[in-house]
């Protein structure tokens, strides 16, 4: 128990975490904590098979209806409880049309892009990259970074789905948070366009950024709940599903056109628990694999 107040604190320093939240992020690292995240697993086979946590599936039903409705009160006494959603903003509430490639490579340059994409297979953190450059050319790679993101907000257009999404959501009273890469002005006129607004709404502006667990970490804390109580819902493997994970809440992956489908993503410890191609496929799996109580 040491070793994972240890861990916990460790982390806690790392992230300059409230002492809520890492009171939160404590019960991540206790055993009885950890075990009743396992429950995870009666939702995504390829991981239960694998898995310890199978043999706690509830067995087939031998006779109906008795059986059968034994058998619903067991799957639906392990579902998990889900309190909020977490959603990316670019490429998930809205359709993606920054190109991150031509901007990435107009910061970088050609060579140094090929170079850093090879070593990074899930993605590159281009402003993780530009942190460590001297102040000209870290303002010159900041303006160029804009000039994409408001191109970007020129052209911006809400998800399809994500309407009906936000409308389910509220009918269960389940909280809607956000956070994203962009800038505020980008989360403003998102939230103007859309009619819709996320509370809370974190960007670039509140200091640390995905894969950082921190901004996440940060809404739970706002909202009173645990990490395992919510869901990280967005298009990056790497900044949405990596933050997700570190954070210790259930993930899902919205991967429109199956691009991590292919065998470049292959070698990524990265992992989500749910991948879904719409926004609609998004609604159905919260529906089916969770209790939905705030
Ligand atoms: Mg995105």
């Amino acid at each position: 128990m040491l070793s994972t107040f240890r861990m916990a604190a460790t982390i806690s320093a790392k992230w300059r975490l409230s002492s809520s939240t890492w009171l939160n992020l404590s019960q991540n690292f206790n055993p009885k904590f950890r075990a009743q995240r396992c429950h995870r697993s009666f939702f995504l086979p390829a991981f239960a098979a694998n898995h310890s946590c199978r043999r706690h599936f509830p067995p087939k039903p031998s006779s109906f209806p008795m059986a059968m409705a034994n058998f619903s009160s067991a799957v639906s006494a392990r579902r998990a409880r889900l309190r909020g959603v977490i959603f990316d903003m670019d490429g998930t509430l809205t359709v993606p049309v920054i190109d991150f490639a031509a901007m990435y490579k107009s910061v970088l340059g050609d060579e140094d892009y090929a170079r850093i994409k090879s070593l990074n297979p899930s993605g590159i953190d281009i402003l993780h990259i530009i942190q460590s450059w001297a102040p000209e050319k870290q303002r010159r790679a900041y303006e160029v970074i804009a000039d994409f993101e408001r191109q970007g907000i020129e052209r911006l257009q809400i998800m399809p789905g994500a309407a009906e999404l936000c409308t389910f959501l509220d009918s269960k009273n389940i909280r809607r948070g956000l956070i994203t890469r962009n800038v505020k002005e980008a989360v403003d006129i998102f939230h103007q366009r859309f009619g819709w607004t996320f509370h809370p709404a974190l960007s670039r502006e509140f200091g640390s950024y995905k894969p950082n667990p921190a901004p996440l970490l940060h809404i739970c804390s706002s909202w009173d709940v645990l990490p395992n109580q919510v869901i990280m819902v967005g298009d990056s493997l790497k900044d949405d599903i990596g933050c997700g994970k570190q954070a210790g809440a259930f993930t899902c992956l919205l991967d429109e056109t199956g691009r991590y489908n292919s065998e470049h993503y292959a070698n990524t410890d990265l992992e989500p628990d749910f991948k879904a191609s719409t926004l609609g496929e998004v609604l159905h799996l919260l529906k089916a694999n969770f209790e939905l109580v705030p």
